[in-house]
């Protein structure tokens, strides 16, 4: 198998085979994120594909799940993600879930009857990069749609029968707006209903948009105690039945997992414990992340 640039796939995925549909992101603007900036978006031709479908088979002798790779595949033509779903069942019969990243403007170029195919065709469980319920902040990350589009977008995705998981972003909001911005996203989730809540924080790379607001003062970064505040304020407005809370991500200065309602008091309980770990003066300040 081949693998161009980078590629990053969501933690969840670590045992599902990772098949390269796609180099680099379309959208590619979001101003935190240098994931792809090293690379021009492009598709990768479907006689490659098909290479690397052969040469896994040879190798891994069950394969139930695979995720296409990267920034954001589901960008591909329904016709495309089709063609790609019927070579995976050629080589991989046994294959039940197709998945990969989706952005909320890649929903909306597929039409209903478009997506019920893909769905019968074994895509499912998208990872969409919902980053915050709030529009003030989805419009400063330049994040390509609203919320209202989203609300839409994943109404239409969930009554095709495709589920998705939400990607968030603790600290996004910046400093001073936490609070809100849990409550804002807490409400947005209650209403989209994603099958897990996948939670990361912040992170600021050197050569981002965002970098350079830092280092103007235009944006200034939450502390890891307002951030963790901002957790503790999003698990509890979580109003949703048996949904599954993975704040375990690296960036995370706390890691908790859990389903919810279940395990809410018990998140929030370790969050507090993680806190008093570090101690007020610690946290104070905004830890340096050095990658995803
Ligand atoms: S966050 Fe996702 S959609 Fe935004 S530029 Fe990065 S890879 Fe693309």
């Amino acid at each position: 198998m081949r693998y161009e640039g980078t590629t990053y796939r969501p933690p969840p995925e670590a045992d599902s085979f990772l098949l390269q549909v796609t180099v680099g992101c379309a959208h590619n603007q979001c101003t935190f994120c240098h994931m792809y900036r090293d690379v021009s978006f492009r598709r990768i031709p479907m006689d490659q594909i098909e290479e690397d479908l052969r040469e896994a088979r040879g190798i891994y002798s069950k394969m139930e799940r695979i995720f296409l790779v990267n920034g954001d595949a589901f960008v591909l033509k329904a016709e495309t993600l089709a063609s790609i779903a019927g070579k995976i069942r050629f080589y991989f019969p046994e294959c039940r879930t197709i998945t990969m990243y989706a952005s909320i403007k890649d929903i909306r170029a597929k039409t209903d009857q478009e997506l019920a195919d893909l769905r019968r065709l074994g895509i499912n469980d998208l990872y969409v990069g919902v980053e915050s319920g709030w529009d003030d902040v989805l419009a400063h990350i330049n994040k390509g749609h609203t919320i209202e589009e989203a609300r839409h977008q994943l109404g239409r995705l969930h009554r095709a029968g495709i589920n998705h998981i939400a990607n968030l972003m603790l600290g996004v909001a910046g400093a001073g707006n936490g609070m809100e911005n849990a409550r804002l996203t807490a409400e947005f989730l209650n209403q989209t209903a994603p099958c897990l809540i996948w939670v990361g924080t912040l992170a600021i790379f050197e050569g981002t948009e965002l970098y350079a607001e830092m280092e103007q003062g235009v944006f200034v970064s939450a502390s890891e105690m307002e951030i963790l505040e901002e957790e503790k304020e999003l698990i509890r407005n979580i109003e949703l039945d048996n949904v599954r809370f993975y704040g375990v991500h690296p960036t995370n200065a706390v890691r908790v997992s859990g389903v919810l309602p279940r395990d809410k008091q018990r998140m929030i309980d370790a969050i507090d414990n993680g806190i008093e770990g570090y101690g007020e003066e610690a946290l104070s300040a905004t830890f340096h992340r050095e990658s995803l």
